[in-house]
């Protein structure tokens, strides 16, 4: 467990996670958790989860926690967490919790705090439920006020709604669309294929059934877990495929001719449509993102504002800078003017959109120019780690660099990010350029030469 000052560290990047049953992620932990946010979010909280077999039991744990501490608690069953954001921030109630592990190995679950905007919690606010969770400062209510507990089954049709009244329904209509979707076993089931029926798009679904074990493949959108996605698209007779992560935040593409699309592709293609909808609207990404996604919203007439690495990061510098569009290369989209989260199912409306009006995902996709990346890392002593990134920085005077998230270094014909990592004693260095051959020389050049700063 990481350590934060005096107290351990329960949230990481995406809730709190552990292995079922274990005291990281028992039903006492749940229970005392959901006493610390039943604390801090005070008043009506809603709660659902993915599909996981340990659901009910950390649900039901978590949600006693908040009726001990005088919260009223809404369950909304099985939803994607986007779904349940939608129902926190319509429903004007106090936050929400979602019991989900999103995309990990079934014996993961993981509890996830979201704001009363729907927003993923705010680092500040999660340290404050840490802190109560550590000092046991809970409310303790008399037998008047502790809370009550009934159940929503409206919130996924609800979420639909919200949806197909975002995007182009008679364009995705006329185009008569025909899909593949990949649900992973996930909560995705449970939306994604009644919307598409919604939207008049003829599909046909791949593990659609909810089942923690996972028995289709593993919950994260990677190439290995497309396969059979793929292979279906590859068959012929789908406009596109597209497969979401275990609690529906992320999806990610694949075109018609079955080639799988990195996240940041996806990201490109939707950043130049939402940016020629309209002049100088503003996109918001990582500074780890591909270029690809700057050259697309700059085909488009659009701007680009970069930020530090992670979701909750890239919403809350939409919502402060008006940014239109966000995400990130994990197939990870933000819409603002449906939600300030990752969201999936409106991933997959959007896109279905972009094609109905401009044609096949494959062209759109070999519009936007390709780059490659190349991955480096080597050892470095945590206490050398500072002093290292001083001088890293000083020998780039006069160069063009970003000190957003690490130091990125601009070269006419790529870049490169040099940065500590947070967890191991590593230095890691992330790439970019048009050859396979010029990325990897930017990485290794910075690689040898932290690995020389490393032993002086
Ligand atoms: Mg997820």
């Amino acid at each position: 467990m990481a350590q934060v000052g005096t107290q351990p560290r329960l949230f990481g990047t995406n809730g709190v996670r552990g292995v079922v049953n274990t005291p990281q992620m028992d039903c006492m932990f749940a229970l005392r958790l959901g006493m610390a946010i039943g604390t801090f979010m005070k008043g009506k909280v809603m709660i659902a989860t993915d599909a996981r077999t340990s659901n009910e039991m950390l649900k039901a744990a978590c949600a006693s926690g908040l009726m001990a501490v005088g919260c009223d608690v809404v369950d909304c069953g099985i939803l994607p967490t986007p779904a349940l954001q939608h129902a926190v921030k319509t429903g004007k109630t106090a936050g929400g919790v979602v019991i989900t592990a999103s995309h990990n190995p079934p014996d993961f679950n993981g509890i996830k705090a979201i704001d009363a905007d729907g927003t993923e919690m705010a680092r500040e606010n999660e340290e404050k439920i840490e802190g109560i969770f550590h000092e046991m400062a809970f409310e303790r209510p008399d037998w008047r006020g502790v809370g009550q507990l009934v159940r929503d089954t409206t919130a996924s049709d609800r979420y639909i709604d919200g949806i197909i009244s975002k995007v182009d329904v008679p364009a995705i209509h006329r185009a008569n669309l025909r899909v593949a979707v990949d649900c992973g076993n996930g909560a995705s089931s449970v939306v994604t294929p009644k919307l598409l029926e919604q939207l008049g798009v003829r599909y046909v679904t791949l593990n659609a059934d909810m089942n923690g074990a996972f028995p289709g493949h593993e919950s994260e959108p990677v190439p290995e877990n497309a396969k059979d996605l793929v292979e279906m698209v590859r068959a012929g007779g789908f406009d596109f495929g597209f497969v979401h992560d275990g609690d529906g935040d992320r999806t990610i593409f694949v075109d018609e001719k079955g080639r799988y699309l990195y996240g940041d592709r996806s990201l490109a293609i939707v950043a130049n449509y939402v940016c020629s909808q309209e002049r100088d609207r503003l996109v918001v990404t990582n500074v780890a993102s591909s270029m690809c996604i700057e050259d697309a919203v700059k085909m488009a007439g659009g701007r680009i504002l970069y930020t530090r690495v992670g979701s909750p990061t890239i919403a809350r510098a939409m919502m402060e800078h008006g940014g239109i569009f966000g995400g990130e290369e994990n197939g990870g989209l933000i819409f603002a003017e449906f939600q300030y989260c990752r969201d999936g199912a409106m991933a997959a409306a959007k896109m279905l959109e972009i094609v109905a009006k401009e044609g096949k995902l494959s062209a759109l996709n070999d519009r936007i120019p390709a780059y490659c990346q190349c991955k480096k890392k080597t050892e470095c002593p945590e206490e050398r780690k500072e002093a290292i990134m001083e001088r890293l920085v000083r020998e780039a005077e006069g160069k063009r660099v970003d000190t957003t998230d690490g130091l990125k270094i601009f070269f006419d014909d790529g870049w490169v990010i040099v940065r500590p990592s947070g967890t191991e004693s590593v230095y890691r260095m992330f790439s970019e350029s048009k050859t396979a051959e010029r990325a990897e020389e930017l990485a290794d050049e910075y690689r040898k030469k932290v690995a020389r700063l490393a032993k002086s």
